[in-house]
């Protein structure tokens, strides 16, 4: 794999993506998710001059983080986490973007050492399969986890169904976006709202033109 003609090709593509959406150059960060491959192949993608990396199971976070000591990345941990993993993980991560219940929350409230960065996981394309809250609960969520200090909401994570087609990409991604801005507006302390993680190798595009801030990018790297 040459993986600085994919790595160029795919920060290319973000900032073609960024530019048609009247965006800033900056504003969406990229996040390699490098769950596909072992060590040593992610620090050869890495070492091309990605900052991000994300991965979606706490075990292959952990084999990385120790294998990668000696890259400065950010830590980024996608995927769902059972509350009994929490006290494993939660002091090496960056950013959590999958938090899915107040259960979860009230163990990372336990465990942490400091306030976390997390994204509130929503199901807004309410799929059985899928992990996050239902937007009908949100508001409640969170009156809770505005008690929790060792939790800072840095915005909303979801995922669009596996071969949505155009339009439901919009109606996903703008709606997660318009609950991000209404969420930002109650203006609470532990809550800044700011961020959007939206957007995989498939759908990037389409997140990006409803205001994503994180892309998590996989697939294209590795090709
Ligand atoms: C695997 C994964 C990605 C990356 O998906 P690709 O289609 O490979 O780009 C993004 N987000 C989550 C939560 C994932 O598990």
């Amino acid at each position: 794999m040459n993986f600085q003609k994919n790595k160029d090709e795919v920060f290319q593509a973000v900032a073609n993506a960024t530019e048609e959406a009247h965006r800033p150059q900056n504003s969406v960060k990229i996040i390699a998710v490098t769950k596909y491959v072992d060590s040593s192949i992610a620090k050869d993608l890495l070492k091309t001059g990605i900052e991000h990396i994300g991965e979606n199971r706490v075990d292959k976070f952990l084999e990385k983080y120790e294998a990668l000591a000696d890259l400065k990345l950010t830590w980024h941990l996608i995927g769902s986490l059972q509350r009994r993993k929490v006290k494993d993980i939660i002091n090496y991560l960056d950013y959590f973007h999958a938090l899915d219940s107040v259960k979860l929350a009230a163990e990372i409230q336990k465990r942490a050492n400091k306030p976390i960065k997390c994204f509130l996981q929503v199901n807004v394309s309410k799929e059985e399969s899928k992990h996050g809250f239902m937007v009908e609960d949100i508001h409640q969520a969170i009156e809770t986890i505005k008690n929790y200090d060792k939790i800072e909401l840095v915005g909303l994570m979801t995922m669009a169904p596996f071969g949505a087609d155009a339009d439901q990409l919009k109606d996903i991604f703008s709606k997660t976006h318009a609950l991000q801005k209404e969420l930002q507006q109650l203006g609470i302390a532990n809550m800044p709202f700011t961020e959007l993680s939206m957007g995989m190798s498939g759908d990037f595009k389409e997140a990006i033109a409803n205001g994503s801030t994180f892309v998590r990018i996989g697939t294209a790297f590795f090709k």
